[in-house]
């Protein structure tokens, strides 16, 4: 009998930005439960490293570039090619773009922001669905979003309107793939100290930590990438057999409760 505890085994999933972060602790989590992985990334040195430390042909790398849609396109047939199926798709590769004014705000970024984290993610349910539809695979497509895609007021503009991009992408995506038995969700995350935040706001994990701990309602823990990573876990698994359409907040309450007034 299947170990229980290898809630993805015999599954195969791509995941973008799979290199650090977020991406980097679910292709882990991934792998420890039966998964097979392709990490799909722009930094080949650290994606090769991680690849290599998870120490199992169960994971491979392949380099994507999410805003080049013929990437995405060639590491999902990679996928098929090389693990024989596609039974998740993991959009979570994105940037946050540098922090100011809106007055001052340079449309270039703006684009560049929306290339990658809302066009990268139509682009990677696009083609994770072309395959589930046509091997007729009940998948489930999950996007990284942030609460910033419920909220504004802590990330720079072009971001927070990415990510609020990014929901509607799920829905939209929802509404016709549930159609065929794929399941498409998100997860909403607050801050965690990953390379992408501690450079955009130039501060080291301990302060970002602090930070975010302080914002959110819920006092005794402090979120880190392993939290996103079994919230992705339960989306991708068939636990979540009936759950579409769905923003999960992994935010400690703070898109949901008010801070008290003083
Ligand atoms: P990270 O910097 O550790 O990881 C992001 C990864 O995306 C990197 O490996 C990077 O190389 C990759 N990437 C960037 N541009 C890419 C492109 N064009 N093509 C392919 N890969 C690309 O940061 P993270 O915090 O783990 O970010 C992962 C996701 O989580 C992002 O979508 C981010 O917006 C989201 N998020 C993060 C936080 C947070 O506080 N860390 C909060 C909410 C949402």
């Amino acid at each position: 009998m299947a170990n229980k505890l290898m809630r993805l085994e015999g599954k195969v999933a791509v995941i973008t930005g799979g290199a650090s972060g977020i991406g980097e602790a679910t292709a882990r989590l991934f792998v420890e439960h039966g998964a097979r992985v392709v990490i799909a990334d722009i930094q080949d040195e650290l994606a090769l490293q991680v690849v290599s430390s998870i120490g199992t042909d169960n994971v491979c790398y392949r380099h994507c570039d999410v805003t080049d849609e013929k990437q995405v396109e060639e590491t999902v047939a990679f996928a098929v090619q090389k693990y024989g199926t596609l039974n998740i798709m993991f959009s979570n590769a994105g940037i946050l773009g540098s922090f100011g004014s809106l007055l001052e705000m340079d449309m270039a970024v703006f684009d560049r922001t929306i290339a990658v984290n809302t066009r990268g993610a139509a682009s990677a349910v696009k083609h994770a669905a072309r395959v589930m539809v046509a091997k007729k695979i009940r998948g489930s497509i999950i996007c990284t979003a942030s609460v910033e895609s419920i909220l504004a007021g802590t990330g720079p503009l072009p971001y927070v309107v990415s990510k609020h991009g990014i929901l509607a992408v799920v829905k939209s995506a929802a509404r016709e793939l549930g159609q065929h038995g794929i399941r498409v969700n998100c997860i909403s995350p607050h801050g965690i100290a990953t390379p992408m935040v501690c450079k955009s706001v130039g501060a080291d994990a301990a302060s970002v930590e602090a930070t975010v701990y302080r914002n959110a309602n819920l006092k005794g823990v402090t979120l880190n990438t392993k939290h996103i990573a079994e919230a992705a876990l339960f989306l991708a698994s068939d636990e979540s057999a009936y759950i579409i359409a769905q923003n999960l907040a992994v935010d400690g309450g703070l898109s949901s409760i008010m801070r008290p007034l003083n």
